[in-house]
This record gives C-alpha cells, sequence and structure tokens, in this order.
C-alpha cells in the first residue's frame, strides 16, 4: 500500500476516474456500479447474485456520482499549478460518449457557476496565482483551442481574434485549406498548427473563447451530425513566467483534451463516413493508450507518430510532463460492457 502511495507521487501519469449519475428520470434500482471508495471502483460484471460477479479496479482516485465539480477540481489544483513552474501537463477526459467526459471539462449544458468544469477552473486558479504572485512574476497566459476529426487538425478560435499576439515563437504556422498541419520545429519538438494564440486575463475572457470555440464545433455538427463526440477537442494553455528578480522565463503548457467517445461501433453495422470516423477515433484513442502506456513503462521507443493527437501532444507527453487520464464511467448496467473497456484501458497505462 506504502510502496503505492510512492509509486504515485513518483510517476508523471496519473489516473482518474468518475462515475456519473444516472440522468434524472432514468434512474435504476441497479447499477453497474457496485462501490466506489477513495481509490477504488468495483464493478458487477454479471448479475448480482454471480459470486465472481465484481471486479475491482485501483487507480489514483475515484469519485462517485456524488463528486461535485469543486471537490474534482481540487484534487487536480496541483497538477494545474505545475503549469507555472515550467511543467508541460496533459488532462485527457475519456470514456463512451454519454459517460459525462464534457461535464467534467466544461460543465452542463447549461452553465453555472457550481456547474464549471475543469477548463473554466484551471483558468481561474491561474488567474488567481497569477494575482498572487504578482510582485515576483509576470505571467501571460494565452489559449489555442483545436479539434481533431478524421486525424485533420482544425482552429476552433479561427473566427475569434487575429494572430496578434504570437507568444511563443518557435512555432512554425502553416495553413492548408482549414486542415492545420503539425511539424517538427526547433530543438523543442513539435510546433503546434496555424492556429489563434489568443492572450487571457480574465474569467469573462475565457467565457468568450469557449463559447467560440463551441460555436465552432456546433457548426460542423449540424452538417454531420454531433460531431462532438466523433472529435477531440483541445484547450491549450500557454503559460509564459518571468521571474521580476532573476529574469529567468519559464514556459509551460497545458492541454485539456476532450477525447472522442471511445465506444465500439459495430463494424457490420456501419458504413462509409461513420465508418472511416469510427477507425479514426479507433486508431488516435488506440495510438494515445500505447504511448501513455510505453512512457509508463518506461520504453526507449515511444510511438507518438502513429496519430495527429499523439504528435500534436509529443512535447507534453513524457519527459518531465505530467499526464492526467480521466476516465469516466456511465452507471447503466447496459453500458457495462463499455465501462470494463474503459476500465482496462485505463489499468493499461496506469
Ligand atoms: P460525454 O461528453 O462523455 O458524451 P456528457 O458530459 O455530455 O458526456 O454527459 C452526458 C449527460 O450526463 C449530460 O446531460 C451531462 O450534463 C450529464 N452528466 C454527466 N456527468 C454528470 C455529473 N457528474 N453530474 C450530473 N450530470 C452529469
Ligand atoms: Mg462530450
Amino acid at each position: 500500500k506504502l510502496y503505492n502511495q510512492i509509486q504515485d507521487l513518483r510517476g508523471n501519469i496519473r489516473v482518474y476516474c468518475r462515475v456519473r449519475p444516472f440522468l434524472p428520470g432514468k434512474e435504476s434500482a441497479s447499477s453497474s456500479v457496485a462501490g466506489v471508495e477513495d481509490r477504488t471502483i468495483t464493478i458487477m460484471t454479471a448479475a448480482k447474485h454471480a459470486k465472481d460477479a465484481r471486479k475491482s479496479f485501483t487507480f489514483n482516485r475515484v469519485f462517485g456520482p456524488l463528486a461535485t465539480q469543486a471537490e474534482v477540481f481540487a484534487d487536480m489544483q496541483p497538477l494545474v499549478r505545475s503549469v507555472l513552474d515550467g511543467y508541460n501537463v496533459c488532462i485527457f477526459a475519456y470514456g463512451q460518449t454519454g459517460s459525462g467526459k464534457t461535464f467534467t471539462m466544461s460543465g452542463p449544458k447549461i452553465l453555472t457557476e457550481e456547474g464549471l468544469g475543469v477548463n473554466y477552473r484551471a483558468l481561474n486558479d491561474l488567474f488567481d496565482m497569477q494575482a498572487q504572485r504578482k510582485d515576483t512574476f509576470c505571467y501571460e497566459i494565452s489559449v489555442q483551442m483545436l479539434e481533431i476529426y478524421n486525424e485533420h487538425v482544425r482552429d476552433l478560435l479561427h473566427s475569434g481574434p487575429n494572430k496578434k499576439y504570437p507568444l511563443l515563437v518557435n512555432y512554425i504556422l502553416i495553413m492548408s485549406d482549414s486542415t492545420l498541419e503539425i511539424r517538427n520545429s526547433s530543438q523543442k519538438g513539435i510546433a503546434v498548427p496555424d492556429a489563434n494564440i489568443v492572450p487571457v486575463a480574465s474569467t469573462s475572457d475565457v467565457v468568450d473563447l469557449m463559447n467560440l470555440g463551441q460555436k465552432n464545433r456546433a457548426v460542423c455538427s449540424t452538417a454531420m451530425n454531433d460531431r462532438s463526440s466523433r472529435s477531440h477537442s483541445c484547450v491549450t494553455v500557454h503559460v509564459q513566467g518571468r521571474d521580476l528578480t532573476s529574469g529567468t522565463v519559464l514556459r509551460g503548457c497545458m492541454h485539456l483534451v476532450d477525447l472522442a467517445g471511445s465506444e465500439r461501433v459495430d463494424k457490420s453495422e456501419v458504413v462509409g463516413d461513420r465508418l472511416k470516423e469510427a477507425q479514426h477515433i479507433n486508431k488516435s484513442l488506440a495510438a494515445l493508450g500505447d504511448v501513455i502506456a510505453s512512457l509508463a513503462q518506461k520504453n526507449a521507443h515511444v510511438p507518438y507518430r502513429n496519430s495527429k493527437l499523439t504528435q500534436l501532444l509529443q512535447d507534453s507527453l513524457g519527459g518531465q510532463a505530467k499526464t492526467l487520464m480521466f476516465i469516466h464511467i456511465a452507471p447503466e448496467p447496459d453500458a457495462v460492457g463499455e465501462s470494463i473497456s474503459t476500465l482496462k484501458f485505463a489499468e493499461r497505462v496506469a
């Protein structure tokens, strides 16, 4: 037990799990989740009475259906703050469609103060720290929002403010149609695509940006019918901090990623565009799992090149970077198959 805790503190990869409550009006007497403790989730794999119907999984933290957004964020706060010390951080929301990924990262459809998700809370926390440290550090915080759909990268802030503030000079910007390319640049590794980088200084700036990003995502959804569950969205927060005494500059970035739904689609039932989407999703989630698993195992070769997502995040996965894989579980008994495959994905990268 103690050994496990020490391992947790040392490792750069951590795994959290959150169980969604039943939706209002859809409460059910039976849940596929038999128990939740601080670090363990127990799932019913078969009918209640069978002896070996339960299987437990242990992660760094498990949140039950009653956990609030504030409680969830409180656990992530140290990780978020490390970006101010120059660390690169990736936070992934993983799970089947409907399991609560967007709720965790953004919030419910109608946003309330308590409902604010990790994206908002993380930025607000950085603003608080910026204010607290203003006599010793000068921080510049800016945001990009990207979408990866069918292995194409798009700028979700493309109709936003123009690229007036190119904070990070080592970024190579290339534009081809509305699809952006990822390219190697400088010794620092991977350049992010030609996407707007927008400075933010307040909660209302962030709300405006998130709204713009969501609007851009929605434009595509009408044509393609809820594309948001079949694309990855990535909010990247760039932080540059200058120590006012020494003049030292630190740079860190944090990627907040709402992944495409992890559900397996029945290949016999889908054709055409839907099949292509499913194949791209499977491939990129598998590539992400492979990268994190090989980092966890400290393999010499890390297969970043196998997907756009892992290429985009290469600089922020591995090395000193910190990763949080946040998996989501739906409690409905008919979701148990997907829940088990989500838990197994997480077990492999832990
Ligand atoms: P996903 O992004 O994984 O497809 P959503 O975040 O859209 O799933 O969640 C599906 C539904 O469940 C939404 O109506 C959402 O508001 C609700 N929901 C998800 N997680 C919670 C939670 N922890 N508490 C209350 N409602 C939730
Ligand atoms: Mg979603």
